[in-house]
């Protein structure tokens, strides 16, 4: 049975539940800096008539790196346990970027990422998503949702927990509440071709990360086992078909790792699978954990790679340098323990 939570509830439902203000009601629950000893603040009419729990989920610890991104560590139902990654944006302002976890666990089996190596647990409910991205900003903002980038890019496959990561959305996009832009917020997923499809039907529809990592049918499958069911040439199909918005772009996640998938080969193979739809590439240098044989590239391999790249002229590209390194809170670093 769905636990009862203030975070599942909609303008509609606490209408239905007969609060008389439902949206004032609903401002209360979703926009974190009206709350009051860490949980939302109802009006006393408004808590009798609250049949649903009020609070949040528990921040249990939180690890600030020396670049400034903080690890945090979030209790939802049941005592389990999920990890959330807040990064303040050094050049803008009060701006930052919050990545969040779908799942407690992962059933994909990525044979680089931390995260893999707990199994899969279960999926969040919506309610536990929403409260994690509430209770975070709770405690380290920002202030005003305008500065707030969502990524779904923690614990978890989000596109095989699409149902309630899609309810999750609603909510927080709502403008009666947190009123967060779908153009903020982005979805990452290993691959899932059906979903890709469900997820650019929604409404709001949030921004598309690929997280590509290999060139070849076989070095993908070795690394993310989700190769084996949709090689890369249905993948690619179910991109050219994902509806984008004027100027938006899908953004394709590469993890460099040493002598595996590094070679200038593997960047021409990734400039010509990007081809034939509107990309962003994004490198990520990978970081090394305890639960893997991986290695780190060198600056030097990982500079050789991206000018392969950019000799190819198609593709806009970054190279992210992992934030919270030292505190685990990197890309695929993310375990608990
Ligand atoms: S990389 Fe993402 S999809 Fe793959 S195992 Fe890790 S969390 Fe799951």
């Amino acid at each position: 049975m769905r636990a009862q939570s203030a975070f599942s509830e909609s303008p509609s439902s606490l209408a239905a539940r007969g609060f008389r203000n439902p949206l004032h009601a609903f401002a209360r629950i979703q926009r974190p800096w009206l709350w009051a000893a860490g949980a939302p603040a109802l009006g006393r009419e408004d808590r009798a008539r609250a049949t649903f729990s009020l609070n949040p989920p528990r921040l249990l610890t939180q690890h600030t790196a020396r670049d400034g991104a903080t690890k945090l560590l979030v209790e939802v139902d049941a005592g389990d346990r999920v990890e959330a990654v807040h990064m303040p944006r050094a050049v803008s302002g009060g701006r930052v970027t919050l990545c969040v976890s779908s799942q407690v666990g992962c059933a994909m089996g990525c044979t680089f990422c931390a995260t893999a190596s707990m199994g899969f647990g279960r999926h969040l409910l919506a309610h536990e998503i929403v409260g994690q991205v509430l209770t975070s900003v709770h405690a380290l903002g920002p202030r005003h949702p305008g500065d707030l980038t969502l990524v779904f890019m923690g614990m978890g496959e989000p596109l095989h927990n699409l149902g309630e990561v899609a309810r999750a959305l609603g909510l927080l996009c709502d403008p009666a509440g947190l009123g967060l832009s779908a153009r903020r917020i982005t979805v990452s997923t290993s691959g899932l071709v059906p979903e890709i499809a469900e997820l650019g039907a929604l409404e709001p529809r949030p921004l598309l990360a690929i997280s590509i990592n290999a060139t070849t049918d076989e070095q993908r499958s070795a690394l993310m086992p989700i190769g084996r069911r949709y090689p890369l040439s249905v993948l690619r199909s179910a991109l050219e078909r994902f509806p984008l918005r004027s100027r938006e772009r899908i953004t394709v996640e590469y993890v460099l790792l040493a002598g595996i998938n590094d070679s200038a080969a593997d960047a021409r193979r990734l400039s010509a699978f990007c081809a034939s739809f509107p990309h962003h590439i994004n490198l990520i240098p990978f970081n090394e954990h305890r639960n893997t044989e991986f290695r780190a590239p060198s600056e030097a391999a990982v500079d050789a790679f991206a000018r392969a790249l950019l000799a190819e002229r198609r593709s806009v590209l970054t190279v992210r340098r992992s934030r919270g390194r030292d505190v685990g809170a990197a890309c695929g670093q993310l375990v608990l323990g």
